[in-house]
């Protein structure tokens, strides 16, 4: 089999790319994604927290979830295949990032960079946060950060499939099998070997296996510093209403937000205990010990809280500065990178497969410029400082 472009992975990130690749009828492409797992129980998107955020530090992290955001507000217009509507359940129920007073600078200054780039975003005091929150414990907090449009929750399944659905309506092949290598000739990949049908060929193929990429990188010599770091969801349900619950990001850096009739928090763990892994298998006593009594501090109607059910997935965690790299590796000209988002990649999807779309049909980005993701960075060490990361 032979194809333009063949993508490694059709989780939220790979089936995006393959949906605006495809998007353009006037340049027909033969497009195949290569997935393992058509169940998506495994990848990183359906087991997400489904947040979409614009309260970065990085001015191209914002723009990419901006884009996310009016992406996800037309979305039928984008990926309706019959004319009727798509609901990924998108709530624009807003970010809160709260602050102790040692983070308020940290908090300033973030708040400056999101207002220059058109975030719709509120400071408020403890006063403030008391009056809005009244369910809230504000005795320690300096302040908070609210986003006030274009950022909340949807269903990160829904949207994975939507894409899927509508690449495969623009003649997107999906191929239910397992990639297990590479050929590289010199500057190039030539084709990848399939568990059932052997070698393809393609001018172009892309990395978007997730958690999975450095392995494939590897398979061409390529060291991705890119690690499976697992992170636990955590979903219980509280007697007591909270009304108007954003997703709240504690000074702790434990979240929750509402989940339907639930809640559900997480939080990443300190470098030292989060190893490179692979394993679905849950941590029950790190809630019991660390964030119960972290969400019950914040909000004193969580003292009793009964667990319902909690999860594992893994974060693409970018050892340099977590956050995308993005494009062709300097010594592999047609091998795409669209990997290492760290937490973020479910709402950068949208403007992560336009981006990567435009680099492979026009040879650079058309609209958003994201070079500042490029491999090179990985190969000099020049970092990335994205101050928030959750
Ligand atoms: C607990 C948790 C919470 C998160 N919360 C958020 C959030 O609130 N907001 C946000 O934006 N992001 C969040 N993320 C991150 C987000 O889920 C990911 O960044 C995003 O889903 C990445 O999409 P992907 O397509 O790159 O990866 P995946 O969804 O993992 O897709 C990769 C696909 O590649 C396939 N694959 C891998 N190797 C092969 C192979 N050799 N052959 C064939 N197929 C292969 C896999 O089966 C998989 O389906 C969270 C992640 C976790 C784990």
């Amino acid at each position: 089999m032979t194809f333009d472009i063949v993508i490694l992975g059709g989780g939220v990130v790979g089936s995006s790319i393959a949906y605006f690749l495809t998007k353009d009828a006037s340049a027909p492409l033969k497009v195949a994604v290569v997935e393992k797992d058509s169940t998506y129980q495994s990848g990183s998107t359906a087991r997400s927290a489904g947040g979409i955020r614009h309260q970065f530090s990085t001015p191209e992290n914002i723009r990419i979830s901006q884009f996310g955001s009016d992406f996800l507000r037309n979305i039928t217009e984008h990926l309706s295949t019959d004319g009727t509507k798509v609901d990924v359940s998108f709530d624009e129920g807003g970010y809160l990032f709260l602050a102790e007073e040692h983070q308020i600078p940290i908090l300033y200054n973030n708040h400056m960079v999101q207002k220059r780039e058109g975030v719709d975003i509120a400071l408020l005091d403890p006063d403030d946060l008391a009056r809005a929150y009244p369910w809230m414990n504000v005795s320690d907090l300096a302040g908070g950060s609210l986003g006030l449009s274009g950022e909340g929750w949807l269903d990160a399944y829904g949207l994975n499939q939507a894409f899927r659905k509508k690449a495969v309506q623009q003649g997107v092949t999906y191929l239910k099998e397992e990639a297990v290598s590479l050929k590289r000739e010199g500057n190039k990949v030539v084709s990848a070997r399939l568990s059932e049908s052997g070698e393809i060929f393609a001018d172009t193929f892309v990395n978007a296996a997730g958690a999975r990429a450095a392995e494939v990188a590897s398979w061409i010599d390529i060291d991705l510093a890119v690690r499976p770091k697992k992170r636990f969801v955590y979903s219980f349900s509280c007697r007591t209403e909270i009304p108007k619950c954003p997703l709240t990001v504690d000074s702790t850096g434990v979240y929750f937000r509402p989940e339907g009739a639930q809640y559900i928090c997480g939080c990443s763990p300190d470098a030292e205990n989060d190893p490179d892994c692979l394993d679905f298998d849950v941590d029950y006593s790190w809630f019991e010990e660390f964030l119960w009594p972290t969400l019950a501090n914040r909000v004193p109607a969580f003292e009793a809280i009964k667990m319902e059910s909690a999860w594992a997935g893994h974060y693409a965690y970018n050892l340099l500065d977590q956050n995308a790299v993005l494009g062709a590796h300097p010594e592999v000209s047609n091998f795409i990178f669209a990997n290492g988002f760290s937490g973020h990649g479910l709402q950068q999807a949208p403007a992560v497969g336009r981006a990567i779309s435009e680099l492979i049909r026009f040879g650079k980005y058309q609209t958003l410029d994201l070079s500042v993701f490029g491999f090179d960075r990985m190969l000099t060490g020049k970092a990335i400082k994205e101050i928030n990361v959750v």
